[in-house]
């Protein structure tokens, strides 16, 4: 079997594709840092919320694990990423911590 019709995309082209896959980019890497997905489109979250749109989750882990991944998530254009004392980036804006984020990572794209 030949795999040369397919080529590998730069991290950058994987970006520019639609939301959900960049939202299961930011889920593998969440995993791969060591974090754990806490909540996908289950639990109680703002109303409106990306959880319940399926756009957004929750990962948890270490206070190192997760400041390391919200800085890695950070240079991807989230819609939305939360993360106390790190900060807040609403639809492309540093709006500073948001509270109620301390114990997890929420990302939505
Ligand atoms: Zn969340």
């Amino acid at each position: 079997m030949s795999h040369d019709s397919f080529e590998t995309l730069s991290t950058e082209d994987l970006t520019l594709v639609a939301g959900g896959s960049q939202l299961g980019n930011a889920r593998r890497t969440a995993q791969e840092m060591g974090l754990r997905i806490t909540s996908t489109t289950g639990g109680r979250h703002a109303p409106g919320s990306y959880h319940y749109s399926g756009r957004a989750f929750d990962a948890a882990g270490s206070h190192s694990q997760m400041s390391a991944f919200y800085r890695a998530m950070s240079k991807t254009s989230p819609t939305e990423l939360f993360y106390d004392p790190s900060g807040g980036i609403k639809h492309g804006r540093s709006i500073g911590p948001i509270g109620g984020h301390r114990d997890h990572v929420h990302i939505a794209y």
